[in-house]
């Protein structure tokens, strides 16, 4: 009976959480997972409330939790860290060791945005690169010699890189077995080579799946002109970012991209997308997002806890969520549609 940590965050977080939790109870009822759920507040209503965005409670939540619904948060909109304003997902990432996260981008009929199809995923290293937050060298990760001089800090471990390239190989191992490494080794001679020598020495161990690499801008040019090249990129922290931007917009648009950060004991569903102030409050944002991100924590039970009923419900959820987009008349706004996200939502749960 796994216990959900439900944590509806900032913009549009609330909406697209309601919509998730419709489809979550729905695919319960015909697949009897038996699921419960507990929601805390955090974001901006716990700075007004609390003045932090993470109050200790939510991280000990979701320690003691099966997994986290975690909302978007408007990181950007927040006062500066002696304030309150805490990075709820780099503090998920780096605090409960999240060190995977795992976004896929995958074109459905009539809404993809590129030349070509595509289907892949990017495992995004969470923990180091070029994140300041998480390289603190002498309490910075950037800092300024001079008024007119800033410097910033980018950290690659061997740890880190190998245990993100085998969950890499393991789900390629489980898709089209072929890993693509991502990396700019040819200027960054010792983090991005460092990075690049851990995946090949990973692949090592994976003699029946294939080692590809790339560099990073010409993947960027690749994911447009020939994105059928690709099955599980591998890829540091900062490229891959913006590379699951470049591959969810070709997929159809940020509103479908959902993603996961998962280590072997906890997996967090969140959307890749931020908090749509523009779009929040309106009933206008598409959950898909965040019921896509849904399905990916009940395959994480599956894989990781042995749960073949949560593996169908989420195969379940991804056939209702495809069988909804596929007519025009029952998409979202963002998808030139015309229904809003409860009714989407609804939608999607008759169709389970
Ligand atoms: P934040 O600072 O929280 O990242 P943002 O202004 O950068 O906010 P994003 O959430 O990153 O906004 O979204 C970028 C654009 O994509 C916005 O115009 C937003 O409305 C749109 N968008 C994002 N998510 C969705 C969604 N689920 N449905 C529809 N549109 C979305
Ligand atoms: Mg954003």
């Amino acid at each position: 009976m796994p216990r959900f940590l439900v944590l509806p965050g900032d913009g549009i977080g609330p909406e697209i959480m309601a919509a998730t939790l419709g489809v979550l109870r729905a695919v319960d009822a015909r697949h009897g997972l038996d699921l419960s759920f507990e929601t805390q507040a955090m974001g901006l209503e716990t700075l007004a409330s609390h003045g932090t965005t993470l109050p200790d409670s939510v991280m000990e939540a979701a320690r003691a939790s099966d997994g986290v619904l975690l909302g978007p948060i408007s990181h950007l909109h927040y006062p500066p860290r002696d304030k309150g304003g805490i990075n709820v997902s780099a503090a998920f990432r780096v605090g409960l060791d999240l060190f995977a996260n795992v976004r896929p981008a995958r074109t459905r009929a009539g809404l993809g945005r590129g030349h070509q199809p595509l289907d892949l995923v990017i495992m995004r290293e969470a923990t180091e690169g070029f994140y300041p937050d998480r390289n603190l060298h002498q309490g910075h990760g950037e800092f300024m010699p001079t008024p007119d001089v800033a410097m910033s800090l980018r950290r690659i471990t061997r740890h880190a890189s190998l245990r993100i390239a085998r969950a890499a190989f393991d789900l390629a191992r489980r898709r089209r077995r072929k890993v693509t490494a991502v990396h700019k080794a040819n200027t960054f001679i010792m983090t991005d080579g460092l990075w690049l020598r851990c995946v090949r020495e990973v692949a090592q161990d994976y003699p029946d799946v294939t080692l590809d690499e790339i560099i990073v801008d010409a993947c960027a040019a690749i994911l447009v002109r020939d994105p059928q090249r690709f099955d599980v990129l591998v890829a540091t922290n900062f490229h891959a970012d913006i590379l699951s931007d470049l591959a969810s917009e070709l997929s159809g648009g940020l509103g479908l991209a959902g993603s996961t950060n998962e280590n072997d004991v906890l997996c967090c569903a969140q959307a890749q997308h931020g908090s749509a102030p523009d779009i929040a409050g309106q009933d206008k944002a598409n959950p898909c997002s965040m019921i896509l991100s849904a399905a990916m924590l009940l395959e994480w039970h599956a894989l990781h806890r042995g749960n073949t009923a949560a593996g169908q419900a989420a195969a379940a959820i991804q056939a209702a969520v495809d069988a909804t987009l596929a007519e025009p008349a029952t998409r979202t706004v963002d998808l030139g549609g015309p229904l809003g996200t409860k009714d989407f939502a609804a939608r999607v749960a008759a169709a389970l």
